[in-house]
C-alpha cells in the first residue's frame, strides 16, 4: 500500500509541483528517493508493475482509474487467468472490501456475486479432534456499526480472474518474466526474460516472495523454511452445515486445517503440516519436485479426510 499512497501523493501534487523528491523509509531504515518529475502537464505517469498477483493487479486497477499509464508484467499466465496452481481462498474482511469498493465498485460487486458472504455466519477456531469451537469471531456487528461491507470469501483463482479482466489484457503482459531493471535519472527500464524492454517512470515490485525487484534493491535474502508445508485444494462440495458455518480452522498439534465456503457450491481447504522440507524448491519448481509434492499431497489428503471427515 505504500506504493499506492505514493501514487496518490503524486497525483494530488501534479499541478503545483513540477519536480519533487519523495522519500520513503525502508524497513532497514535506509532512505531511498523516488522521483516524481513532470515535464509535461499532459504526460501520464508511466507505472510499471512486476507481478500480476493480487497486489499487482489491485495496484494496477487503482493506478489505471487514476489515469496513469500502467503496465503489468506477469511471468506465469496460468496464475493470472485463474487456473492458478497454489494459494488458498481469500477472505476479504470488511475493510478490504471497502477499499476495493472505493477503487472499483463493479469489481466489488463481481466479488460479491462470485464469492460468498461468510461474515454473517460462525467463523473461528475449533479443536481438530473434537470439533468444538475454541473461539469464534463476530464479523457482522463491527461491519454494521461502521457501515462497511460484510466479510466475503472468494476462491483465489476467481478473484485473480475478476481483477485481471477489470485491469484489462492490454495492460497485463502475460509470460513476461522480469529478470532485471536499470535506472537512470530520467526513467526506469524493465528487462524481461525474452529480452524485451519497457521504460517507465516508476517500477513497483509486486512479484511475491521470490521478488527480483526486491532482491536487486535490497540484496538477496534466502527464504527460510518455516518447518510447515501448506497443502490445499478446491472441491465441489456443499457440506450440511453450510448455512451456519463460513470459515473454520481445525487446530491440532503441529498441524491445522482450514475448510471454507468459497461460494458456487465449492469448498476450499488448506492445511499446514509440520514436516521436513521435501526439497528446496527453486522459484520456478521442477517436474520432479511437483511430482513428489503431488504424491505427498494425496497421502496427506487421505489422512486428513479420515481424521476430519466427520467434522467437516
Ligand atoms: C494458504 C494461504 C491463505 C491465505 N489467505 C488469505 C486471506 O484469506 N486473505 C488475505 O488477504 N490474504 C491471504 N493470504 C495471503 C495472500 O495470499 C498474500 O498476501 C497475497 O497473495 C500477496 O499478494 P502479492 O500480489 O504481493 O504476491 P503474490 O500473490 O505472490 O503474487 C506475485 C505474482 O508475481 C509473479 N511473479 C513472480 N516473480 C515474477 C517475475 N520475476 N516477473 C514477473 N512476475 C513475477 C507471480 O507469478 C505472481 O503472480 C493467504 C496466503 C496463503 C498461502
Amino acid at each position: 500500500m505504500a506504493s499506492l499512497q505514493y501514487l496518490c501523493s503524486c497525483s494530488h501534487h501534479r499541478r503545483s509541483i513540477r519536480s519533487q523528491e519523495f522519500r520513503v523509509k525502508t524497513f532497514y531504515m535506509r532512505r531511498y528517493s523516488i522521483r516524481c518529475e513532470e515535464k509535461n502537464e499532459n504526460k501520464r505517469l508511466r507505472v510499471l508493475i512486476a507481478g500480476g498477483g493480487i497486489g499487482g493487479l489491485v495496484l494496477a486497477l487503482a493506478a489505471k482509474h487514476r489515469g496513469f499509464d500502467v503496465k503489468v508484467f506477469e511471468k506465469e499466465s496460468s496464475a493470472v487467468r485463474g487456473e492458478g496452481r497454489d494459494g488458498g481462498p481469500i477472505q476479504l474482511s470488511s475493510n478490504a472490501m471497502a477499499v476495493l469498493e472505493a477503487i472499483d465498485k463493479d469489481v466489488a460487486r463481481r466479488i460479491v456475486e462470485e464469492g460468498c458472504i461468510t461474515g454473517n455466519r460462525i467463523n473461528g477456531f475449533a479443536d481438530g479432534l473434537s470439533g468444538k469451537w475454541f473461539a469464534t469471531f463476530d464479523l457482522l456487528t463491527p461491519a454494521m456499526k461502521s457501515g462497511l461491507p460484510v466479510t466475503q470469501v472468494i476462491s483465489r483463482m476467481t478473484l485473480q480472474d475478476i481483477l485481471f479482466n477489470a485491469v484489462g489484457q492490454d495492460i497485463v503482459n502475460n509470460n513476461s518474466k522480469v529478470v532485471d531493471f536499470v535506472e537512470d535519472y530520467k526513467k526506469v527500464t524493465v528487462i524481461l526474460e525474452d529480452g524485451l524492454q519497457y521504460e517507465g517512470d516508476i517500477l513497483v515490485g509486486a512479484d511475491g516472495i521470490w521478488s527480483k525487484v526486491r532482491s536487486k534493491l535490497f540484496g538477496t535474502q534466502e527464504a527460510k523454511y518455516s518447518n510447515y508445508t501448506c497443502y490445499g485444494g478446491l472441491t465441489n462440495f456443499v457440506p450440511p452445515y453450510i448455512d451456519s458455518i463460513g470459515y473454520r480452522v481445525f487446530l491440532g498439534l503441529n498441524q491445522y486445517l482450514v475448510a471454507v465456503d468459497v461460494g458456487k457450491g465449492k469448498m476450499q481447504w488448506y492445511a499446514f503440516h509440520k514436516e521436513h522440507s521435501i526439497n528446496s524448491d527453486p522459484p520456478s519448481g521442477n517436474s520432479l519436485s511437483i511430482q513428489i509434492h503431488y504424491n505427498a499431497l494425496l497421502q496427506y489428503r487421505l489422512v486428513l479426510m479420515i481424521k476430519f471427515h466427520s467434522k467437516m
